[in-house]
């Protein structure tokens, strides 16, 4: 016998805690996380059950209110709905933002129901069916075309609708965002046209029977790096300055994608939008001769506007423990915040910002791993975090959830019920 220790109850040590990036976004009264102006308690008592998302209408307006305040007037703020498609998010987002991008027929739908004019929508995606295109022409939306097959499956179905749809060039860029949490250009991609190809086909276009605008140039998402965003809006101005020199025909719309991100993990910062704001007014002014003041800029965000209004809200079913280690079971799960659970696109996995609720801070500490309800273990919702001791009953929020959140997730996995989500 060289070990007289059973391992298998050896506990083994956390070196170090996890702490996560600072949430002040939601109060805390009487060591209660508020929303809307009330204990979570309360509102839990009102809506009745757990789990559900909530997001908070005045997060969303303070990031919008940030946007305005740092970025160039010039500067058109669109939302990029596929972050949440909740529909009451979007009608509130419409009322906001400048614009709503959408990447599908469904999206399109919500956009269009919140009334506002279809030239302040556009549609990119690759892949988009016919139907999807008709759809798209028949409300009158801005195109962003992703391919040369796209382009011409768009004029045949202009010319069966005597339509001549408003459509821009998706361009992928020769370059990248660099440090991004998920890149969408540069090198082969399935999105937009090459740039090195779009002058040819930019000869080309005033034989098709389309209104064109512009250009969509969006290099990726879930930014923190000033330095790296600022790099990738110089390019793309420069990319469209080109571009517009090959165009013959005017451009009057350019697309310059946003990318900006939002902390989750520790010592993750909130970006500084002074520098990139400061940067974009040095654009402006550098490219005026090229891109002229009657050129719409548009900025389209989607993460950046919603996820920190947003908290998963899941009740404690069970804590049990498990050869020394302490399982907090819940009734949400990876079936509701994919993302949470690392599974989203994630390299490694690290512990999206984490509360009990209903006891915000305790001298009672232990480490514990939250896990959902589910029959994998891929279910994780915290992996060994620190957090007030908890019992049967507690709440457990996330932070941070309001993109990415429900829509992004496998709901019908294991047959769980839906659940609810609600803008206060
Ligand atoms: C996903 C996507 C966005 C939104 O990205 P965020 O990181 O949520 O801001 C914007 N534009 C396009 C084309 C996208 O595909």
């Amino acid at each position: 016998m060289t070990s007289p220790k059973n391992t298998l109850v050896d506990k083994k040590p956390v070196k170090k805690l996890p702490e996560h990036a600072p949430m002040e976004q939601f109060p805390v009264r009487d060591n209660v996380l508020m929303i809307a102006g009330e204990p979570i308690t309360d509102f839990l008592n009102k809506v009745g059950k757990t789990p559900f998302y909530v997001y908070d209408k005045a997060i969303i307006t303070q990031q919008v209110e940030k946007l305005r305040t740092h970025l160039p007037e010039r500067i058109h703020l669109h939302y990029a709905m596929k972050a949440n498609p909740m529909p009451d998010v979007v009608n509130y987002l419409s009322t906001l933002t400048d614009g709503l991008d959408v990447a599908s027929h469904f999206e399109l739908g919500i956009a269009l129901a919140t009334g506002i004019a279809p030239k302040k929508i556009s549609f990119a995606g690759p892949g988009k069916s016919d139907e999807d295109l008709e759809a798209a022409i028949t409300a009158g939306v801005i195109i962003n075309v992703e391919s040369r097959g796209e382009l011409e499956r768009i004029a045949v179905i202009a010319k069966s609708h005597n339509a001549r749809p408003p459509i821009a060039v998706r361009v992928n860029p020769d370059f990248e965002l660099k440090s991004s949490g998920m890149k969408m250009a540069g090198g082969a991609k399935p999105f937009g046209i090459d740039a090195e190809v779009v002058p040819e086909l930019l000869q080309a276009l005033p034989n098709f029977p389309v209104d064109f605008q512009g250009f969509h140039i969006f290099c990726g998402s879930q930014n923190l790096k000033e330095e790296a965003i600022i790099d990738a809006q110089t390019k793309t101005f420069s990319l469209a300055a080109q571009l517009i020199k090959a165009s013959p025909l005017p451009v009057r719309w350019i697309n310059i994608g946003g990318g900006l991100g939002v902390p989750y993990f520790p010592g993750e910062q909130r970006l500084d939008l002074t520098p990139i704001g400061e940067n974009l007014e040095r654009l402006l002014l550098q490219h005026q001769a090229i891109i002229s003041k009657d050129t719409e800029i548009v900025m389209e965000l989607g993460r950046y506007l919603v996820a920190e209004s947003g908290l998963y809200v899941s009740k404690v079913e069970d804590v049990k423990i498990s050869r020394g280690e302490t399982f907090v079971i819940t009734n949400g799960g990876l079936h509701h915040h994919l993302a949470a659970s690392g599974n989203f696109g994630q390299v490694i996995r690290k512990n999206y910002p984490t509360c009990v609720a209903n006891r915000i801070t305790s001298n009672d500490k232990e480490i514990v791993s939250i896990v959902g309800p589910l029959c994998t273990p891929l279910d994780i919702l915290a992996n060994k975090m620190l957090l007030p001791k908890v019992q049967r009953g507690d709440l457990i929020g996330l932070y941070q959830s309001g993109a990415y959140g429900l829509s992004a997730s496998p709901t019908r996995f294991l047959g769980h019920p839906r659940i609810h989500e609600y803008l206060v």
